[in-house]
Formats: structure tokens, sequence, C-alpha cells
């Protein structure tokens, strides 16, 4: 796992190489609307890790990941388990926010998600919790899940044990915090998937 000392110089260096992505299809984006990338935050020894889809207009102004509405939720969810933010670690597949929040592109999925894999690779969390569709299809896909991959109202509340190189490792399927903000009768079935991770 490597100490914490080689976790941040690591972690700090995927920053750097965030920031200077210049050849990503959000880069000019970004720049132009003076916006900043999120990288992730957290513990970098959290045994969750929790990867949403791509920031929006409040975590691209402010450079931290579910800082607004649906962070309002993830953190009401996480209190309701009594799970602390700061002890998981929270990232997204897509760190630069796409145009008027649509949803991420396929080419940019796969320009971020090498950032990602080292993040995984670096913190090695024992549960990987995936909100929304986007970062479920990546995820499964990448542990050797993709034949068990279905629709996320199928697969949400679902664990998937997988091996990696190092080691076992838990995939919990959860619907997107922002899937609740109008929908009380998701924000109840989100509430109920996220007791799976206590
Ligand atoms: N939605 C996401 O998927 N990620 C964030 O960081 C915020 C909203």
């Amino acid at each position: 796992m490597g100490t914490e000392q080689g976790r941040n110089i690591l972690l700090k260096k995927i920053k750097d190489e965030v920031l200077n992505f210049t050849k990503s299809p959000l880069y000019e984006d970004r720049v132009k609307n003076k916006n900043l990338p999120v990288i992730g935050e957290g513990s970098h020894r959290a045994e969750i890790m929790f990867i949403g889809e791509a920031p929006g207009r409040n975590e691209a102004k402010t450079g931290r990941p579910f800082c607004g509405y649906a962070g309002k939720i993830l953190n009401e969810f996480l209190l309701s388990v009594g799970i602390k933010r700061e002890d998981v670690y929270i990232t997204n597949i897509v760190k630069d926010r796409p145009p008027f929040n649509r949803d991420p592109l396929s080419v940019e999925i796969e320009a971020y998600g090498q950032f990602l894999d080292r993040q995984i690779q670096i913190i090695q969390p024992k549960i990987i919790a995936t909100l929304g569709r986007f970062s479920m299809r990546y995820i499964m896909e990448k542990f050797g899940l993709g034949d068990k991959l279905d629709s996320i109202s199928n697969l949400h509340g679902k664990k998937f044990k997988t091996k990696t190189d190092y080691g076992e490792v838990f995939v919990v399927v959860l619907y997107h915090p922002a899937a609740a903000i109008y929908n009380p009768k998701l924000k109840e079935v989100l509430k109920k998937d996220f007791k799976m991770l206590k």
C-alpha cells in the first residue's frame, strides 16, 4: 500500500497532471469558464471510495467533489449510517465539469479514466461505491464484472465481490444522490441501500 507520504506524493502528481491536461476535451471549457478541476477529497487510507460522475457547477467553482445539492444529500446519507465524510474518499470519473451539466461523453470517460484507475491503485479501498450509472458501468467493466451489467434500477443496492491485484474488493452499486433531489421515493431507496456500507 506504500507509506502515507508515498500516497500523498502520487495523489499530488495526479492533481498536477489533471491541472495541465491540455489534451482533455474539457480543458478549454474549464479555462474559459475559470473553473477548477475536481480531483477528489477525503482520507488517503479510506476503506470506502465513492465514485460519482463529473463535477457540477459548485464543484467546478470550488474544486471540491459533491459540495453542492447532490453533496448535501450524500452527506445526509453518510450521516444516516454513521460514516464520517473525512474517513472516506470521494471522487468522480471525469475530473472537469461537462458544459451545462450534460452527461459525460465516452471520450471524456476514456480520457479521465486513467486518473481514477491510479487513485484506486494508490488508495486501495476495500469497498468501491459507485454513484450513478456511469461509474457503475466503468467500475464493473474495469473489474471484470461486465457480464453482470444491467440497468441501475436492477443493480442498485447490490454488491459484487471482485479480485484486484491488491486484494478483494466489494463493488456496491448506488443510485446517484442527485436522483433523490426531486424524488422522495428514490431518496428512501438510496438511504436503505447506504445501509450496506455499514
Ligand atoms: N455530481 C457528481 O457526479 N459529482 C460531483 O462531484 C457533484 C455532482
